[in-house]
């Protein structure tokens, strides 16, 4: 199956910053770090890639959704976050939307 070229662009998603990310994460880099090293590349099997160059969206679900370029092979590929499950995650979310739509 061929990869798609470009990252699905849903209206309804919000790109926040990587600082915003790390007020959800709680300043846990650690963790960020997991993530960019654990993503799905179809079949590429290049050791220690990594999501680069990425954007962070949050989707309607408070979900978190990196969307960058693999760095093995150069085409996207993305990692989902089910931060929607999360209630303490959740609260953070929204307070960052809530203090993005302030300006
Ligand atoms: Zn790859």
């Amino acid at each position: 199956m061929p990869k798609r070229t470009e990252h699905r662009r849903d209206p309804s998603d919000v790109e926040i910053t990587r600082f915003e990310l790390m007020r959800i994460f709680d300043g846990d880099e650690e963790w960020l770090h997991t993530l960019e090293h654990n993503f799905f590349c179809g079949d590429c099997h290049v050791p220690n890639r990594r999501l680069i160059n990425y954007r962070v969206m949050v989707t309607p679900l408070n979900d978190i959704a990196l969307q960058g370029t693999c760095s093995g092979c150069n085409t996207i590929a993305a990692r989902y976050v089910e931060t929607g499950e999360d209630p303490e995650k959740v609260k953070r979310i929204q307070a960052v939307l809530r203090e993005r739509k302030k300006g």
